[in-house]
């Protein structure tokens, strides 16, 4: 009967050394990262193994690039998941207006645009979708500062299409809502209340999403105030 050797001890056959890498000498992917081939026959990247191993499971389709920079560098300590808050951060710059500039590709629009979890989205919206938890699809993701690069979680506000839409007609017109004393909300503001509402979600969550008390949200969905926006 031949002794099945350890996985672990494989593993560190194959690398070496250097500095504080630790460099894979054996078989190579197409994107230069390490491949190995694990006890029970599965080909692996070498780099995605040891951090499996020695760190954390791996989300799916989530990446896990070398911090040091070097591809076939295995050692745990070196690597990064490449979650949103590490995209976000590493593709941004903030500005002295607040905004929080996309410096990666953006579309011919202007919003940025990013790869995360094996699909495309908006930059803007995996912002608010970091920040503020998953949204549905059909719900919009919606500036305040009308900086279309901006992911600032806080210039962001959410509404349905039809106040997508309504947001560019309207850009440029005084507002009538937002000329009254102390009003605090927008017009935007109160059409995302209301599709927020119609969705589910609780008065006081919304309150606290938009900063105003939970009778305010109270008034604009009973139309006590804010009833000249439809
Ligand atoms: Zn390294
Ligand atoms: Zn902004």
């Amino acid at each position: 009967m031949t002794k099945v050797r350890d996985e672990t001890d494989k593993f560190f056959e194959k690398t070496e050394i250097s500095g504080d890498c630790l460099i894979w000498k054996a078989a190579q992917n197409k994107n230069g990262n390490g491949v190995f081939r694990t006890n029970n026959g599965r080909v692996v990247p070498a780099h995605r193994w040891a951090y499996a191993k020695f760190v954390q499971e791996i989300p799916p389709k989530i990446r896990l690039t070398q911090k040091c920079g070097n591809k076939l560098c295995v050692n745990h300590h070196h690597m990064e998941l490449e979650t949103a808050g590490n995209i976000l951060a590493r593709n941004s710059v903030r500005r002295e207006n607040g905004c929080i500039e996309w410096t990666g590709h953006k579309l011919n629009g202007g919003y940025g645009q990013v790869g995360f979890g094996g699909k495309y989205i908006l930059a803007h919206r995996l912002s608010y979708n970091e920040h503020f938890g998953q949204i549905y699809d059909s719900i919009c993701v919606l500036h305040k500062c009308d900086n279309r690069a901006c992911i600032n979680p806080d210039h962001l506000f959410i509404g349905t299409k039809t106040d997508n839409n309504r947001d560019r007609h309207m850009k440029g017109r005084t507002l009538f809502g937002r000329n009254l004393p102390f009003a605090k909300l927008t017009e935007r503001d109160v059409l995302s209340i209301r599709a927020l509402r119609k969705t589910g979600m609780t008065k006081s969550a919304i309150a606290r999403l938009f900063n105003v008390s939970r009778s305010a949200v109270s008034s604009v969905l009973s139309g006590r105030t804010w009833s000249h926006v439809t």
